[in-house]
């Protein structure tokens, strides 16, 4: 084994991302990439009663995405494909028939009636369910004489009856398991497809890979793994189990209580730098209080020894409020691309790209989420002037209002247009004229245009309406609500 890093994703795909597995992608990548290794993509399929169509294109669309750019995978190529396991059953196969040799592993031709019946009986002694190895004690000559007649068989891996299979976790710690309490796991099934375990141990290493790093569910399965390295005679990955990730309520983050698809934040319009950043502090901190990191910057900070053993809290506000920072930083450009899809989705008419810039650059600072687009330019694709806000409405029964709003109504017809500059000069006179500044003179104006007491900066409010609009919204304040 060469000394270079080589870390995996190994998914199963299942038609979402889970956003604990863009945790468990993003730590392989950042642990990779700050050794300097390499990180590999292996989709792992091989449960044919979990299909679903499409699903590994979602998959790898949902990484690319995010910005996991993995250097091994099915559509990326490298030295150790394929990258498909069910495109590597008869490497399965001839590696169970070594076990089988090597007497680490043996046929069980139990059927399902009689291991119902053992688990059965089993519970009714109190006794955890387990393979009770009835098959790993038949002769030879009777495993010969059901091979010959044909009888449907499994293959199952001896697990040493009795002594400790312990791990060092790079998380965990030393963490030790009892063997005699652990199945005699099946590697090959009667449809001559290998289980998770057995492909999973024989890809780690024909793959290379050094490091594993995955969710704590599958801390289970690492004596049973230890177990098949040894009996292969393979050197095992280091390993590192990842922590849950908890609801604030601190129960196992799930779909009921929210999203947990990467898919369904693409499409409420978190932007995948803020998912990304937001991830990385599930459960790794920087060891200081800055929360704001890039991939690259946390590709220079990252490191396993900073990642907690603890569950990690999925704290949706901050997430909010880490997508409102990135949403702020992008250029009006980029703010443009990302956020017409969403205006548009909402219903919103983008055909004019001109007005449709200006309405974007008058809202984009002020919201988190893509999918607050809409809401928050409302204003843009209304005629008519409709104020709801209670703090609102009573703002604009409170004295000077209507001086200001007729003064401003006054010069704004008089103008020959109306914009960003003219306005400020047109607010500078309404100033001079009526004696009233500040709070007193925008707020009025600012409500009678927007129907809101905060929201958009008004000259960029201004560029998107135009004198005529502006003038219509101002006498329709006046009338309806003055
Ligand atoms: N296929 C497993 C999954 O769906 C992989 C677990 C592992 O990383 O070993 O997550």
């Amino acid at each position: 084994m060469s000394d270079t890093v080589r870390t995996r994703f190994a998914p199963s795909p299942t038609g979402f991302l889970h956003v604990g597995g863009l945790r468990t992608a993003l730590f392989n990548y950042l642990f990779a990439r700050c050794q300097g290794g390499k990180f590999i993509l292996r989709i792992e399929d091989t449960d044919q009663t979990r299909y679903v169509e499409g699903a590994m294109e979602q998959l790898l669309a949902s990484l690319k995405w995010a910005g996991l750019q993995y250097d091994e995978g099915p559509d990326a190529g490298g030295g150790h494909g394929p990258y498909i396991q069910s495109q590597r059953l008869e490497i399965y196969r001839e590696n169970a028939q070594k076990l089988l040799q090597s007497g680490h592993a043996y046929y069980c031709f139990c059927t399902p009636g009689e291991l119902e019946a053992m688990r059965e009986r089993q519970a009714a002694q109190g006794l955890t369910p387990k393979y009770d190895g009835t098959c790993r004690r038949l002769s030879p000559e009777a495993v010969n004489q059901k091979l010959s007649a044909n009888i449907p068989r499994v293959v199952r891996m001896k697990m040493p009856l009795d002594g400790e299979t312990v791990v060092e976790d790079l998380i965990r710690g030393t963490v030790s398991f009892q063997n005699e309490l652990i199945d005699d796991q099946i590697l090959l099934k009667s449809d001559g497809y290998p289980t998770y375990h057995l492909a999973n141990v024989v890809d780690d290493h024909l793959m290379g890979i050094t490091h594993i790093i995955r969710g704590e569910e599958w801390l289970l399965s690492v004596p049973k793994h230890i177990q098949l390295y040894k009996s292969f005679g393979w050197e095992p990955p280091k390993m590192a189990h990842l922590s849950l990730l908890l609801n604030p309520d601190r129960s196992k983050l799930s779909k009921r209580q929210g999203d947990v698809a990467v898919e369904d934040y693409r499409d409420k319009g978190y932007l995948p730098q803020a998912l990304i950043n937001f991830v990385a502090l599930l459960g790794w901190n920087p060891g200081t209080d800055r929360e704001i990191f890039n991939l690259e910057e946390l590709i220079k900070e990252f490191s396993l020894e900073r990642v907690n053993k603890a569950g990690a809290v999925f704290d949706l506000a901050k997430l909010n409020w880490m997508n409102g920072h990135y949403l702020r930083q992008l250029s009006e450009d980029e703010a443009v691309v990302f956020l017409t899809p969403f205006l548009q989705k909402a219903g919103a008419d983008v055909s004019d790209a001109g007005k449709t810039r200006k309405i974007i650059r008058a809202v984009y600072q002020k919201i988190n989420r893509g999918d607050e687009v809409y809401g928050a330019a409302a204003i843009f694709y209304r005629d008519v002037l409709e104020i709801s806000e209670p703090e609102a409405l009573a703002h604009l029964k409170t004295p000077g209002v209507k001086t200001v709003l007729e003064t401003f109504l006054k010069k704004a017809q008089a103008l020959e247009r109306l914009d960003m500059d003219t306005f400020r000069q047109a607010m500078k006179e309404v100033q001079q004229e009526t004696g009233i500044k500040g709070q007193e003179l925008w707020k009025p104006v600012r409500v009678a245009l927007t129907g809101m007491i905060s929201g958009p900066e008004l000259p960029a409010v201004i560029e998107v309406f135009g004198k005529e609009k502006a003038a219509s919204f101002i006498r329709q304040a006046l009338e309806k609500y003055v």
